[in-house]
């Protein structure tokens, strides 16, 4: 690793990825942090174009600096999305420096944004680690999680739901069953609403009951209105005096 004098305001660290660049000091926002060198390479020169490496960084159409010499501390910042440095390119210079584009604190790691091509090529293929890629991941994973429990909770809510109305009808089936049971019993005792419901030519007990309402209340059917019972008012009369 190179040796970095105790004045300047960095030094190379363990980061989330391998090596980084760590800020000792403050550095305010505006200052060059660091410059970017390394040999000039003209894309001109066939044995220059031919050269291959990470820490190529471009200045123009002709001109590349070859930042992977070891000198070149620079090439130890690792990119961010969300960066708080970028790289300040002077072509006609043919000079790079890395700009503070936020005040950072001692400690920080220092970062710049490597651009829309370093990105298709070498991050997107093994995803990006860096902090603010990390977060929207992370962020993203808990938000399945809490979909997932959510979509749970609701099947879970669907199926007590469910075993509820089961519950209800089967209870309602045993009632019904009961009611049926009694009817019974009470037919073989009674024989007077055996023959009051056989006389109104109804079948259920209940649908005597309103019969025998209807047939007293309103004798005649009103012009232009349903009556819902089928006996005419004089069948019921009728039965009626039987049944007294
Ligand atoms: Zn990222």
């Amino acid at each position: 690793m190179p040796v970095i004098p105790s004045t300047k305001p960095y030094r190379i660290g363990r980061s989330k990825t391998g090596l980084g660049l760590f800020a000792t000091q403050p550095i305010k926002k505006g200052t060059k942090i660091i410059r970017y060198f390394g040999p000039l390479l003209d894309s001109k020169k066939a044995e220059d174009d031919a050269i291959e490496n990470k820490y190529l960084f471009e200045l123009d159409n002709r001109w590349t600096i070859d930042g992977s010499v070891r000198e070149n501390v620079a090439r130890y910042i690792n990119h961010s999305c969300k960066p708080n440095a970028e790289s300040d390119v002077k072509p006609r210079k043919k000079k790079i420096f890395i700009r503070a584009i936020k005040n950072i604190a001692p400690g920080e790691e220092i970062n710049y944004d490597y651009g829309t091509d370093y990105f298709k090529a070498y991050l997107k293929p093994i995803g990006c680690k860096c902090d603010a890629c990390e977060k929207k991941r992370a962020k993203k994973k808990l938000e399945a999680r809490a979909e997932r429990a959510k979509q749970k909770a609701k099947d879970e809510r669907k199926a007590e739901k469910k075993a509820k109305a089961k519950a209800k009808a089967k209870d309602k089936a045993k009632d019904k069953a009961k009611d049926k049971a009694k009817d019974r019993s009470k037919d073989k005792t009674n024989p007077r609403a055996k023959t009051k419901a056989t006389a109104d030519g109804a079948t259920t007990r209940g649908k005597t009951k309103v019969n025998a309402k209807v047939g007293t209340k309103s004798r005649r059917p009103v012009a232009g209105k349903r009556v819902k019972t089928k006996s005419s008012p004089a069948k019921t009369l009728v039965s009626r005096a039987k049944a007294a």
